[in-house]
């Protein structure tokens, strides 16, 4: 039996009769658009963060476009994030016509290295915007200390770090906003596309809620700004609404599997992940490191285990970001990582008994190298 490197199909058994029951609560509203579950699953997701408000759209890079243009960013303004992100964090900010200006990242837990972001700030500058990546949080204070000074603002990419915390302040609620991704398999996972946006900032919540509906308010047929068409859908609100209320049991699952394979792994030579002082990880993958990666996972492939590799490609090497100007070598901790860096299986149903055979393979390459 494969070891895939995502499954949710243990789960959707376990949780059939309440996700069935989703569909139908949905179906026999009689409103099938920005309908209860929309509405419900916006309060209910703002309260699991102490939020005062969460403006669902229809998937992650919608949130962080729309968050970014709900903040005020547009064409000729620069956006501080990461190469070693998904292409879509930086696919969004494209979309709103502002430049993405890369900083590099931390050799040991792979986030963004908030020392290099003071130097990268110009004129044009308007927001940072750090990616809480594989589930753990960008250093915030200094973030906030440098958004402050320069009158920056600060929206969140919290794609893979539902649930986790900073000094037990939740992800997302540092920043003016903070973009979220539903998509299947993100820590918190919809049957198909979904995103949300929170913010504590009123006026922020106003600007969301028209962008994703044509730039009008819902009740009124007039607007004043063209915005887009970006609702979540009511099925998968009414979905994510019975899934958040099992947030902290997946987090619960995903940190059982880190902490069997921090046991079955060590000692190996192989790096494991690092958890930087303060954070809790919420583990969205469980991203390991070692120089001869390609030879493992070559090895690997007569085991029939699923690995996956998160990012093989820095953003800034990609043809379609070629006009950024970022020559090869210019980020080199962010290069040196995506040559070396690949993922086991991480998902909270992963058996034991699978998590295992993964564990068992990978010492077996490790020790035949
Ligand atoms: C998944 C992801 C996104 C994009 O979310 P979609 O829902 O797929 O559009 C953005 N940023 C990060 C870091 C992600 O992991």
């Amino acid at each position: 039996m494969t070891v895939r490197v995502w499954d949710y199909l243990a789960e959707y058994e376990a949780e059939r009769p309440d996700l069935l029951d989703a569909v139908e609560t949905v179906f026999s509203s009689g409103q099938l658009v920005l309908g209860r579950s929309v509405h419900g699953f916006e309060e209910e997701f703002a309260a699991y963060h102490g939020a005062d408000h969460c403006v669902s759209v229809d998937n992650g890079t919608n949130a962080i476009k729309l968050g970014l243009q709900a903040l005020g960013i547009g064409p000729g303004d620069e956006v501080i994030t990461v190469s070693n992100t998904a292409a879509p964090t930086v696919v969004a900010i494209d979309a709103t016509g502002a430049t993405p200006v890369f900083v590099d990242i931390r050799a040991d837990d792979h986030l963004m290295d908030t020392d290099q972001v003071a130097a990268a700030i110009t004129g044009r500058t308007r927001c940072l915007l750090p990616v809480h990546l594989y589930g753990q949080c960008v250093d915030m204070a200094p973030l906030k200390e440098l958004a402050t000074r320069h009158g920056l603002t600060i929206l969140e990419d919290c794609a893979q770090a539902h649930g986790a915390r900073q000094g037990g302040t939740p992800a997302g609620t540092t920043g003016d906003a903070a973009a979220f991704s539903f998509y299947p398999t993100k820590v918190l996972g919809a049957y198909g596309d979904g995103g949300a946006v929170i913010t504590s900032d009123g006026s922020v919540a106003e600007r969301l809620r028209r962008l994703r509906y044509y730039g009008m308010e819902e009740r009124y047929y007039t607007l004043e700004t063209p915005g887009h068409n970006c609702r979540l859908d009511e099925v998968q609100a009414e979905i994510l609404r019975r899934k958040l209320r099992r947030l902290d049991t997946y987090i619960a699952g995903r940190r059982a599997v880190a902490r069997r394979y921090a046991d079955g792994l060590a000692g190996t030579g192989l790096g494991l992940p690092r958890i930087a002082p303060g954070n809790d990880h919420v583990y969205y993958v469980y991203v390991v490191r070692h120089p001869r990666r390609d030879d493992i996972i070559d090895r690997l492939r007569s085991y029939d285990i699923q690995l996956n590799i998160s990012y093989p490609w820095p953003v800034h090497t990609m043809t379609g970001f070629a006009h950024l100007g970022y020559a090869t070598g210019s980020l080199p901790v962010t290069e040196a990582l995506a040559a070396e860096i690949f993922s086991l299986p991480m998902y909270p149903s992963l058996t034991p008994d699978l998590q295992d055979k993964v564990i068992h393979a990978v010492r077996e390459v490790l020790a035949t190298l």
